[in-house]
C-alpha cells in the first residue's frame, strides 16, 4: 500500500524515479556506484530506487524487489566489497516472457530510468531490453496489463550501462569497476607465493579468473614479472605453447632466476579451442623441465573485499555521470554506456559497445585470433606486446641492428614513489630486448657528481624489482644546478648517453627543465630526455597522473577506513586526518572521495573561518539528527599545507570546543605511511607502459638532435623542433601525451607554488562534497 502511495506521490510531483541494479558476477565498487547513483539522483530532485537481485528483481517486481532508497540507506557503502543490493544470474530474463514481466513491474513501480551496473552479459541483456521495449509495451497494452496513460509515459526506455565486472572484458572502456581490485588481490597472492617459491626454488602455476578475457592474467604477469602467461586472446597450438614456455623458463633459470611463475587465465585455450588447464602446465614444468611445481588456484578470493581506491572513485564518478546521462536523455539519444578512457569518464553508445564486445567473442569462436585481437582495445595489445618484450625476449637476438642501438640512462629524483622500481626494471629489460644498453644513475644527481655512480643494469640483479616499493637505485631531491650541472654534462659526455629518462616529482620536472635550458652550453644534453612523473602529490604539470599517487592513495585510504571504523564505535567521534601532498590537494580530495569523508581541506582553497564554522555547524547538526538512532564516525581530511595556522591537532581542538558538546574531534597523522608499501597494480602496470613509451620516444627523436650533439655551436634552444625532444610523458584527459618541458614550465606552471596552473581534479572535488552534502563557501 505504501508502495502505491509512493508511486502516486512521485507522479503527483512529477519527480523522475531512477532505478539502479547490479547484475552478473559481483565486483568490488558496485556498492560505491549504487551510493553515487542514489545520492546524485536525490541531489537532483529525483527519487532513487534499488532493483534488488539484478534482473531477478525486475522479473519478480513489487516493493520488496524495487525499493526506494534514501540518502542514509547508502551511508558507508563506498568501502564495502560485493554488492549490498544483491545480484543474480537470472535465466528468466533471457526469455521474452521474463522481460515482459520486468517491463510491467518497472512501469508499475513508476521507474523512469534504469541504470544497470554489470558485465558484458548484463549489458547485452540491457541492450536487448532496450531494443525490445516498444514491442514489450505494445503487448502489455494490448493485454490490458498497463494503461494507455502508462504506455504514453513510459514508451521510451531510458536505460544506461555502467560496467561492473572483475574481468575487464567490455570493449570501449579501459577499465571496468572491480577489475583493479581483483588484480590487487591477485598481486598480493603472487607476491606471497613468490617468497615461498624463492625459498625452495620452486615453480608455481597460478590460475586466475577470466573466462573470455585474459586482462587479469596479463596485467598480473606484467606486475609480477611472471615468466609466462596463458590467455584466451593469444592461443597457439599445444606444441607451440609448450615449447615456447619451456624455452623461456629454461632461459630464465639459466640466467639465475630461482623462481618460476606461470599465470593461467581460467579461459586459456589452444588454437584448436581446447582448454589449457593448470594441470597441463604443471605437467610440462614438472615432467619435462623437472621443476618442483605447485598449483595455486585463486578462485573467489579474487572477488573479495574492499575495493581499491581506483574502483571506488571510478564507480562514484561513473554513477554520477550515469544519472546525468539519463537526465539528459531524449527519445532520440542513443542509450549510453559510461566508460573511462585513460583519465576521462566518457559516454559511449551501449549498442555499439555491446556489438564490439560480442564480435571479439565471435572471432575467437571462429578461430580468427588476429581479428579478435584487432577488435580489442589498443591498450590491451600494448600491454601484451610490452609483456612479451620485457619477459620473454631473447636478449641475444635484439630487435634493432647494431647502428640503431643506444645508451640510455635512468635516474630517480625526489621522494620515493610506488612504481619507480617497476619503471626502471621495465625500461632496462625493454632496452635489452631492443639492443640498447640501459644505465642507472644511482642516488640522483648528487650521487653522480660525487661518486660517478653510473652502472649498467643487468637482468639478474633486477629480479623482483617489479613488485618492490621504494627506490632500488636511490633517490634524493637535489637538482642538477644544486649538484653541479657542468659535472653532470661531463659524465653524460664520458658515458656517451643517447637518451635520458628521469623519474620523479616536481624536482624531477625542475631537473629536466634545467638540463633542457643548459643545452645551449653543453652538447651532452642535446639528447632526447623524458620525465615520467612520479610523486604522491600528483602535482607535475603536463599530467593528471603520477606514478606512486595511486599507491599512496590506497595507503591513505586504508588508514582512513580503519580510523573511520574506530570513530564509528564511539558516539560523537570525528577524526581529523592530516595528509601529505605539498601544495597539492589531490591526495586529500581523492581520499575524501574514496572514503566518503565529510570534509576535506586543501592548500588550493585554504581554510577560511567562515567555511570552518559552516562545517562545524553542519557536523553538529548531523550528530544531533542521528542521536539515539545510530552511531557513525566522521572523517575530515586536511592537507598538511592547507593552512599555516591550523594543523590537524589545532583543527581538532577548535572543532571540539565549537561543537557545543555534539562531538569530539581527534587528530590522526599517517605521515610517511602514505608513501605506501608494495606498489599498487596501477602504479606497476602504468610504470611499465610509460617507461616503454619513453624508450620508444628516445628512439624516435634521435635524428632530430644527432647533428646538434656533434656540433659545438650553440643550439637554437627556442626551436620548437628541438625543445619538443625534452618532454613530460603524461596522461591528459583521454590521451597519453608527450609535452615539451619548456612549454609546460613557461605556460602551465605556478613555479613558486610548485603546482600546475590548472587543477585537473576540481570536478572530483565538487562531487566528493556533493555526495556527503557538504556546502562550500566559494
Ligand atoms: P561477469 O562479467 O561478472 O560475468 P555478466 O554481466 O557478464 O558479469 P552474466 O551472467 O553473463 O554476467 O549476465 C548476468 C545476467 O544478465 C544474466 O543472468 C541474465 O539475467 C542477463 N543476461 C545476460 N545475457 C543476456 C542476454 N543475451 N539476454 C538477456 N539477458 C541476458
Amino acid at each position: 500500500e505504501s508502495f502505491d502511495k509512493a508511486v502516486e506521490a512521485s507522479n503527483v510531483k512529477n519527480q523522475k524515479a531512477i532505478g539502479i541494479m547490479t547484475s552478473g558476477g559481483d565486483a568490488p565498487g558496485m556498492n560505491a556506484s549504487v551510493r553515487a547513483v542514489v545520492r546524485t539522483a536525490i541531489y537532483k530532485g529525483c527519487r532513487a530506487y534499488a532493483i534488488m537481485e539484478g534482473y531477478e528483481g525486475l522479473v519478480r517486481g513489487g516493493p520488496e524487489y524495487i525499493k526506494e532508497f534514501t540518502w542514509d540507506d547508502v551511508r558507508g557503502w563506498s568501502s564495502l566489497g560485493g554488492t549490498d543490493i544483491g545480484t543474480a544470474r537470472c535465466m528468466e530474463f533471457k526469455e521474452r516472457k521474463g522481460r515482459l514481466k520486468g517491463a510491467q513491474h518497472m512501469i508499475e513501480a513508476g521507474i523512469d530510468a534504469l541504470i544497470v551496473c554489470g558485465g558484458d552479459g548484463s549489458l547485452t541483456g540491457a541492450d536487448l531490453y532496450r531494443s525490445e521495449w516498444p514491442s514489450l509495451l505494445q503487448e502489455l497494452l494490448e493485454e490490458g496489463r498497463i494503461s494507455q496513460e502508462q504506455y504514453d509515459r513510459y514508451k521510451h526506455l531510458n536505460i544506461c550501462g555502467i560496467v561492473g565486472s572483475i574481468d575487464n572484458d567490455m570493449s570501449t572502456t579501459d577499465a571496468t569497476i572491480g577489475a583493479y581490485s581483483a588484480l590487487d588481490r591477485i598481486l598480493k597472492a603472487i607476491d606471497y607465493v613468490e617468497a615461498t617459491a624463492n625459498s625452495h626454488s620452486r615453480a608455481f602455476v597460478v590460475e586466475v579468473m577470466g573466462r573470455n578475457c585474459g586482462w587479469l592474467a596479463l596485467l598480473a604477469g606484467i606486475s609480477t614479472s611472471a615468466d609466462y602467461i596463458l590467455i584466451p586472446e593469444k592461443p597457439s597450438s599445444s606444441r607451440e605453447w609448450e615449447e615456447q614456455m619451456s624455452s623461456i623458463v629454461t632461459k630464465h633459470r639459466q640466467r639465475g632466476k630461482r623462481t618460476t611463475i606461470v599465470i593461467v587465465a581460467e579461459g586459456a585455450i589452444t588454437s584448436d579451442l581446447e582448454p589449457i588447464t593448470s594441470k597441463d602446465v604443471h605437467k610440462i614444468l614438472s615432467g619435462k623441465l623437472g621443476l618442483d611445481t605447485r598449483i595455486t588456484t585463486l578462485g573467489h578470493v579474487q572477488r573479495g573485499g574492499s575495493p581499491v581506491a581506483y574502483d571506488r572513485i571510478l564507480a562514484t564518478l561513473q554513477g554520477v555521470e550515469a544519472v546525468n546521462a539519463v537526465l539528459d536523455s531524449t527519445p532520440d539519444t542513443p542509450s549510453p554506456l559510461i566508460a573511462v578512457n585513460e583519465n576521462k569518464i566518457v559516454r559511449k553508445s551501449l549498442v555499439e559497445s555491446v556489438k564490439l564486445t560480442k564480435s571479439v567473442a565471435d572471432a575467437i569462436k571462429e578461430k580468427d585470433f588476429k581479428k579478435a585481437m584487432s577488435l580489442r582495445d589498443t591498450e590491451f595489445i600494448e600491454h601484451l606486446n610490452n609483456f612479451m618484450a620485457i619477459n620473454s625476449a631473447d636478449h641475444n637476438e635484439p630487435d634493432l641492428p647494431a647502428g640503431k642501438r643506444l645508451k640510455i640512462a635512468i635516474v630517480n629524483v625526489g621522494a620515493p614513489a610506488g612504481g619507480a622500481n617497476s619503471a626502471v626494471y621495465s625500461m632496462a629489460t625493454y632496452c635489452m630486448s631492443r639492443g640498447h644498453k640501459p644505465y642507472a644513475i644511482y642516488n640522483g644527481w648528487s650521487g653522480l657528481c660525487r661518486h660517478e655512480s653510473v652502472r649498467s643494469l643487468d637482468w639478474a640483479s633486477m629480479l623482483g624489482w617489479q613488485s618492490r616499493g621504494g627506490s632500488e637505485i636511490g633517490t634524493n631531491r637535489v637538482t642538477p644546478e644544486e649538484a653541479d650541472i657542468g659535472m653532470i654534462a661531463y659524465y653524460f659526455q664520458k658515458y656517451q648517453f643517447d637518451g635520458l629518462i628521469v623519474i620523479g616529482g616536481f624536482e624531477a620536472f625542475a631537473s629536466l627543465n634545467q638540463l633542457e635550458r643548459a643545452r645551449d652550453s653543453y652538447a651532452a644534453f642535446r639528447i632526447p630526455m623524458v620525465l615520467i612523473p612520479a610523486t604522491l602529490s600528483n602535482n607535475v604539470p603536463g599530467t593528471e597522473y603520477s606514478l606512486g599517487s595511486d599507491t599512496s592513495l590506497n595507503a591513505l585510504m586504508e588508514y582512513c577506513d580503519v580510523i573511520k571504523q574506530s570513530a564509528s564505535s564511539t558516539r560523537g567521534r570525528v577524526f581529523v586526518v592530516e595528509c601529505q601532498g605539498g601544495n597539492s590537494g589531490y591526495l586529500a580530495t581523492s581520499a575524501a572521495l574514496a572514503c566518503g569523508a565529510q570534509v576535506s581541506y586543501v592548500p588550493e582553497e585554504g581554510i577560511s573561518l567562515d567555511q570552518l564554522t559552516l562545517d562545524i555547524e553542519s557536523l553538529a547538526k548531523q550528530f544531533e539528527k542521528s542521536e539515539g538512532r545510530n552511531r557513525f564516525g566522521k572523517l575530515i581530511l586536511t592537507s598538511d599545507k592547507a593552512s599555516k595556522a591550523l594543523s590537524a591537532e589545532a583543527l581538532a581542538e577548535v572543532m571540539t570546543s565549537e561543537s557545543n558538546g555534539m562531538f569530539d574531534a581527534k587528530a590522526a597523522i599517517p605521515g610517511h605511511v602514505q608513501q605506501g608499501g608494495l606498489p599498487s597494480a596501477i602504479d606497476r602496470t602504468r610504470a611499465t607502459r610509460l617507461s616503454i613509451k619513453a624508450v620508444n620516444f628516445i628512439e624516435d627523436q634521435q635524428d632530430v638532435l644527432v647533428d646538434a650533439r656533434h656540433d659545438d655551436d650553440e643550439l637554437d634552444v627556442h626551436d620548437r623542433k628541438f625543445s619538443k625532444t625534452a618532454a613530460v610523458l603524461g596522461v591528459r584527459g583521454s590521451h597519453v601525451l608527450f609535452t615539451s618541458v619548456r612549454k609546460l614550465w613557461d605556460t602551465e606552471t605556478e613555479i613558486k607554488k610548485r603546482t600546475p596552473k590548472i587543477i585537473h581534479w576540481q570536478a572530483t572535488r565538487d562531487i566528493a562534497d556533493r555526495l556527503v552534502d557538504r556546502k562550500r563557501i566559494d
